[in-house]
């Protein structure tokens, strides 16, 4: 049954640099386009990736990066591209995440304390936010482990699902689910570990 509402499937690279997304991020849609998957037509009707307003219409071979083209229910919207270091949030778009996970010494920092609350504690997310800022800033960000102490980098941190950073994303925008065979070579040609994301406008 295709979902209700504005949603998105999103691949987020994990590893590539602030220098390299740009120009691998114009590889990935040249391979895109001569696949057929999108065009280089863009638009900006049902794209909300800020800050990216618009994304690439959907081209005649959409159906062969989807597990299931059969639905007509599904009419897959545009592919926008977020290239810059930035954080990337499922869901319905939290500014936190729910809990976060030292690399070092695997003590979970409760952000979100669940199901007694639903907003983050502030004081608590407020190191991570000023880590996020810095990295965004310079490509570097280091929060101090209240645990351990330890000074570990922000895009070591394990910040859960739905909660990534990266410096380079791909929204495909009302899109039945891609299908694994598309996702392992999209990961292939990025060259880079990734994640998937799911989310709701
Ligand atoms: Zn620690």
């Amino acid at each position: 049954m295709a979902p209700v509402g504005d949603f998105f499937e999103r691949v987020v690279d994990l590893e590539v640099t602030g220098e390299e997304a740009g120009p691998l991020a114009a590889r990935m849609v040249d391979w895109m386009v001569a696949e057929g998957v999108i065009t280089r037509e863009t638009t900006g009707d049902a794209v909300y990736s800020l800050p990216v307003d618009v994304g690439h219409v959907p081209g005649p071979g959409w159906a062969r990066a989807v597990a299931d083209a059969s639905d007509p229910s599904w009419i897959p919207g545009p592919v926008a591209v977020l290239v810059g270091r930035d954080q990337h949030v499922g869901g319905q778009g939290e500014y936190a995440a729910d809990a976060v996970t030292c690399p070092r010494c695997s003590a979970r920092t409760v952000v979100i304390d669940h199901p007694e609350r639903f907003t983050a504690d502030d004081e608590v997310w407020q190191p991570f936010n000023d880590g996020i800022e810095a990295w965004k800033e310079t490509g570097r960000g280091e929060v101090p482990c209240p645990a351990c102490g330890v000074h570990v980098p922000v895009t070591e941190w394990d910040f859960g699902l739905g909660f990534d950073l990266g410096a380079l994303a791909f929204d495909f925008w009302g899109w039945p689910p891609l299908s694994l065979r598309f996702l392992a070579e999209f990961r292939a040609r990025l060259g880079h570990r990734t994640e998937e994301q799911y989310g709701k406008f």
